[in-house]
């Protein structure tokens, strides 16, 4: 505990209780996910694609861990506007306690979904790549930060409608040829974003890491 916390106690963004800015009982109550097809969003085994849902691009499922509301997208919209470091390292802790006990895919190496280069400098982080290289480490996956580049600089997502946020998308992250060196042990990757919504983000991601030669991708999102 630092001189800080005497002037400014961490208080819980939900309940208001001092101690973490995420406390036990708010994340208890917040409900978990169902293990869904990231395509037609029927229930399936551990968030499997379905036979009949996938395509040869497209993804092979998804884990999300909560439902989007709650201290959860308080945290996670918090987050969105500035990284605090302890709240994230709060939700990652979490996050990792119920990961760990998930049936997962074998799964070696992590990457976040990339933001432009200009929003990352006006912005100054990532929070994708903040909270996804905790996760790596305590999971003990490879965290590659840049194995996908965005090409261009794209309207925030939630300000569209459906059919708009597919076209604001269309190809517009590329595999980072400076990871062809990983091949052939790049085999599944296991792609990180805070919302799984639409799923147009981490769809088109996944895209480009399979036609750059990936077998394996699977979705993890903080909440779905
Ligand atoms: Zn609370
Ligand atoms: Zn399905």
């Amino acid at each position: 505990m630092g001189i800080l916390d005497f002037v400014f106690p961490k208080t819980c963004i939900a309940c208001g209780k001092t101690g973490r800015y995420i406390c036990r009982s708010c994340i208890d109550k917040n409900p978990s996910a169902r293990p869904v097809c990231p395509y037609c969003r029927h229930p399936s085994v551990s968030g499997a694609t379905h036979a009949g849902c996938g395509k040869k691009t497209g993804i092979d499922g998804l884990v999300s861990i909560w439902k989007y509301e709650g201290v959860v997208k308080k945290a996670i919209l918090s987050l969105k506007y500035k990284y605090a470091t302890e709240m994230g390292d709060e939700l990652a802790d979490y996050l990792i306690g119920l990961l760990k006990v998930k049936m997962l895919p074998g799964v070696y190496y992590l990457c976040p979904i990339p933001i432009h280069w200009y929003r990352q400098n006006t912005r100054g982080f990532n929070q994708s790549v903040e909270v996804g290289k905790v996760i790596s480490s305590a999971m003990g996956w490879n965290f590659i930060p840049d194995l996908l580049i965005k090409k261009r600089a794209t309207a925030p997502q939630a300000e569209l409608d459906r059919e708009t946020r597919m076209k604001n998308l269309r190809d517009v992250f590329m595999f980072n040829p400076v990871h062809r060196s990983l091949f052939p042990n790049l085999k599944s990757v296991m792609i990180f974003d805070d919302v799984f919504t639409t799923g147009s983000t981490i769809l088109e991601a996944t895209k480009a890491l399979k036609m750059a030669g990936v077998e394996k991708v699977w979705g993890l999102t903080i909440a779905g």
